[in-house]
Order: structure tokens, then C-alpha cells, then sequence
């Protein structure tokens, strides 16, 4: 069984979205005899990024001020431990020239051992409307249905920019936003432009177990990982997890999965020795 989790979130800054502190989740990963553990806080920066969050930034300055802070809490924290600790950052992509700047010019400035590549936001083609899938309440009341079709196709579009742009290290849950979008078979041709993405690039992906907790289903959904294993897609466990209790969580059960879908191709924390 993997005994390490690379996407996990902490409570940094007292404005991110994990319960726990640093120290918290590096010594739960200690007790569970994980061999290491990356934390990897939300990186969300747009100028266009709703304010809903304290999470999200407008302020390409603001943002890697608050990234260099995050970078220094974890490694502060892991001089206290002598398991494995890595920093890395769940980075919600946007393909535009402007997030593509300011992204890399911060990126400069920002030591992480790893990147991980994700979509939480539905938008339209050029950026200007972003809007946070746990946050559609903040839709346009008068929005048409076709519109926001239209921003969900550019949510599924924006999973493969994400696998084409090169930047990361592994996908993160690849069919997310089904946790809030009914899953209609209209869009399942984006599943399988992710799967060719996914293949052509031989890009990781991650085996997400938080969805079991939430849709009783892991990412991506039984059918996509089957076939992603058929193709011999390097993939890896994220328990994704929000707090010390769900460290390792279900980690059997998507083994199990795996070995049910013959998987072959898997990612240790070797990788992060390049
Ligand atoms: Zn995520
Ligand atoms: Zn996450």
C-alpha cells in the first residue's frame, strides 16, 4: 500500500482550507508510517479570481508574498520530524499569456519540490468571468442554461490546457467538478479528451480518495481509471486530505481498485529526487 500522500492542505496563514497545522499533519503521516508527505496548499491567483475566498488572490504581489510564508511555515515545521516532508502547491491553471506571466515570474521566486495541476473554477473562453465550483451560488441569477454549458465546457477544456501546459507534475482529480455539476453524459467526450491528453504526455494523475467521502467515488470515476491503466498512465494515491483524520483514508480501497484494473505504472517519492 502507498504510505505517502503528496496533496494534503493545511490551515496556513489562518486562511486556507485545512484544519491543521503543519506539524499536525506531519507527525498524524509520522504515526500512520508513511515514508513522507508533501503539503499543498491551494495556489489560486487570477486578476480575475472572485473574492470569496481568502484563498483567492488578485494581487499577483500579494499572492507570492503569501506563498513564501506558506513555503516557510512547512519547512519550519519539518525540522521538528524526520519523516520526508516536501512542499509543493495544488496550482488551479488558467492557459491565457497573462496568468502564464505572472505565474512563471513567481514561480522564480517560490522553491517547491512539486506542482500539482487542478481545476476548481468554471469560466469563460477569455477569463473575465471565473467563478469557484463551490461557489455557484455566486452565478449570475439571470444566467441561461446554455450559458453555463458554455462555462463548463470551458472547465473541462481548461483540464487538458492544464496536462498540455508542461508546468506540473501530476493532475489532480481529473472529473472534479462532477461533485457539484451533475454528471451528464453530454460531457463525457471531455473525458476522453483527458484520457488522450493524459496518454499523449504520459502525465501522472492522481487516484483522488476525498470523493469517496463526498459522491461514494474516487477521481477519476471507475470507467476513466480503467482505461487510464489500460494505457499505462503513471498514477499515484492523494487523499487530498483537509485534516489529520483523513490522511491515508481509503487508501485500501483505491488499491484495491488498482489491482482490480491491473495497474502497472506507478509513481513513488522518487520522483521528487530529480
Ligand atoms: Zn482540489
Ligand atoms: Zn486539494
Amino acid at each position: 500500500m502507498q504510505k505517502f500522500t503528496l496533496h494534503c492542505h493545511t490551515h496556513a496563514l489562518g486562511c486556507f482550507d485545512g484544519r491543521n497545522t503543519a506539524d499536525e499533519m506531519i507527525s498524524r503521516a509520522e504515526e500512520l508510517g508513511f515514508e513522507g508527505i508533501g503539503i499543498s496548499n491551494h495556489f489560486c491567483w487570477h486578476p480575475n479570481a472572485p473574492q470569496c475566498s481568502p484563498m483567492f488572490i488578485n494581487d499577483e504581489n500579494k499572492a507570492l508574498d503569501m506563498h513564501l510564508r506558506i513555503i516557510d511555515e512547512v519547512k519550519t515545521a519539518a525540522l521538528n520530524h524526520k519523516i520526508k516532508v516536501y512542499v509543493g502547491a495544488e496550482v488551479d491553471f488558467f492557459p491565457s499569456a497573462v496568468w502564464r506571466k505572472g505565474f512563471e515570474k513567481m514561480l522564480q521566486k517560490l522553491n517547491y519540490d512539486y506542482l500539482i495541476g487542478s481545476n476548481h473554477f468554471i469560466r469563460s473562453e477569455d477569463e473575465s468571468q471565473i467563478y469557484n465550483l463551490y461557489h455557484l451560488d455566486l452565478l449570475p441569477p439571470n444566467l441561461k442554461p446554455e450559458e453555463f454549458k458554455e462555462l463548463v465546457q470551458q472547465h473541462w477544456n481548461n483540464v487538458v490546457y492544464t496536462i498540455e501546459s508542461g508546468y506540473f507534475d501530476f493532475l489532480a482529480h481529473p472529473d472534479y467538478c462532477v461533485i457539484k455539476i451533475p454528471d451528464v453524459p453530454e460531457f463525457e467526450e471531455n473525458r476522453w479528451k483527458v484520457i488522450e491528453a493524459l496518454d499523449k504526455y504520459k502525465m501522472p494523475f492522481e487516484v483522488n480518495t476525498s470523493g469517496y467521502n463526498r459522491i461514494d467515488m474516487q477521481h477519476p470515476c471507475d470507467w476513466m481509471l480503467e482505461e487510464l491503466c489500460k494505457r499505462r498512465v503513471p498514477t499515484l494515491l492523494s487523499d487530498d486530505a483537509h485534516s489529520v483524520e483523513m490522511l491515508g483514508q481509503h487508501f485500501e480501497r483505491a488499491e484495491n481498485l488498482l489491482q482490480k484494473f491491473d495497474c502497472k505504472k506507478r509513481l513513488s517519492l522518487k520522483f521528487l529526487e530529480k
